[in-house]
């Protein structure tokens, strides 16, 4: 049976890319080697970190004077490394979630924190109001995309301090003006490729100012230096990364992506908000266009497990919800398929009918 991948992550991937990894890593450009098992020094490899740097410039229009780097440690090792390389004395955290919630953590063992604005209070629900940000911080941060809530703020806000985001779960989903930012990282398992991989865009001049002594590989110089070559780098998953922004160049860029990415969640809202067994999480100005979260109405409560069931049965994968929202939540990243969504749709219309 077509099975219908909507996991939130690691998640789905366009099949092109899937395929032509498979074959790299059986041959590596026809020298007889695999992919796994060439070293990252050799002269097949540098283009391959290359290609990947110059297409998200390319892709992300990135400015002058930011370098791309890839790094280990999921986006979790950055919620520590932004702050030991940015935070001077004080800095802005968006508490919107989650992972949020882990980077303020990781951010208070640097400095002082201020939270500028929380939707902690409603579960999270809803994209919290970024309203005046004090001046006298050296950076605020935000998540873009609230994986687990299902909660998103699609555009850049304007901010009388650098900004820094945590983009692991929108990132190439739309157009960014990334000059308004010092960092923007992503854990690549959601948007760019497959797991193992953590992309970080970073402004060159905002970097040797924290007044520490930083370990050389939390440096993000080091890998700026030697151009994510310092250590040994994730190498089967950088080369998944390029084929999945190959893949996005080719169907349009990030434009394209972000039509598609309304396109499918139009359709789902729309359902979720017209069947009686179902409604939304989300305020409805927060939707995430990436995450889509829904329950069941109060008087078909019952029934979760039901339709659990009955979308598997029709070949739905990973739309259980996170254990801290229940219900369902539907993930469509850049892969996702309008047939997917359909899918969904038309399971959630015949399964109302039975009801
Ligand atoms: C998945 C996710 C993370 C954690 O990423 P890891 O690579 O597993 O550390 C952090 N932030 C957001 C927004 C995420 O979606």
């Amino acid at each position: 049976m077509k099975k219908y991948n909507f996991n939130a992550g690691p998640s789905m991937l366009p099949r092109e890319v899937i395929e032509n990894t498979a074959k790299q890593i059986l041959d590596f450009n026809g020298e007889g080697l695999s992919l796994m098992e060439i070293s990252h020094r050799a002269k097949y490899f540098q283009p391959v970190v290359d290609e990947a740097e110059a297409l998200i410039k390319e892709l992300l229009d990135v400015p002058e004077g930011y370098s791309v780097i890839f790094l280990g440690g999921g986006a979790s090792l950055q919620f520590m490394q932004i702050p030991a390389n940015f935070l001077i004395k004080k800095a802005g955290y968006v508490n919107s979630g989650v992972w949020a919630k882990k980077a303020i953590k990781e951010a208070k063992l640097f400095g002082e924190v201020v939270e500028v604005a929380s939707s902690a209070a409603d579960n999270f629900s809803y994209y919290p109001e970024i309203g005046n940000i004090p001046t006298d911080l050296d950076y605020l941060h935000f998540t873009t995309n609230n994986t687990i809530y299902g909660t998103e703020l699609r555009q850049d806000i304007d901010s009388p301090v650098p900004l820094i985001a945590d983009m692991s779960s929108d990132i190439m989903s739309r157009p960014v003006d990334v000059s308004k930012y010092t960092a923007i990282y992503a854990g690549a398992q959601k948007n760019m490729a497959m797991a193992g991989v953590t992309c970080i865009i970073v402004k060159n001049d905002m970097l040797g100012q924290a007044p520490r002594e930083l370990p050389t590989m939390i440096d993000y110089r080091t890998h700026v230096d030697k151009g994510s070559m310092f250590n040994t780098p994730p190498v089967v998953p950088i080369y998944s990364l390029v084929e999945t922004m190959r893949w996005v160049k080719a169907q349009g860029g990030v434009a394209e992506m972000d039509r598609r990415a309304n396109e499918r969640a139009d359709i789902l809202y729309a359902e979720i908000d017209r069947n009686k067994c179902f409604r939304g999480t989300v305020s409805e100005n927060s939707r995430s266009l990436m995450n889509i979260c829904f329950v069941m109405n109060p008087e078909y409560q019952e029934l979760e497990k039901a339709f659990f069931d009955f979308a598997t049965e029709r070949g739905m994968v990973g739309i259980k919800g996170h254990r801290s929202v229940g219900g369902f939540r539907a993930s469509c990243y850049n892969a996702q398929t309008i047939e997917g969504v359909n899918a969904l749709v038309q399971a959630m219309q015949d399964f109302e009918k039975q009801h």
